[in-house]
């Protein structure tokens, strides 16, 4: 899980706008874009070549 300080400090690597942390699938969702970025061993993924969109 991530903490709400590393949260705070992400944003989306595209638009710099804000994340949505979705808990349950361990995943990083950004409105603007529709991006999703995932997350591995408590690392989110802030890569747009790995993004994928919804
Ligand atoms: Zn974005």
């Amino acid at each position: 899980m991530l903490s709400d300080e590393l949260l705070k400090i992400l944003a989306c690597p595209k638009c710099k706008g804000h994340l949505d942390y979705i808990k349950d699938k361990e995943k990083l969702v950004c409105n603007g874009c529709r991006e999703t970025y995932r997350i591995e061993n408590d690392i989110p993924i802030m890569l747009i070549d790995e993004a994928e969109k919804f």
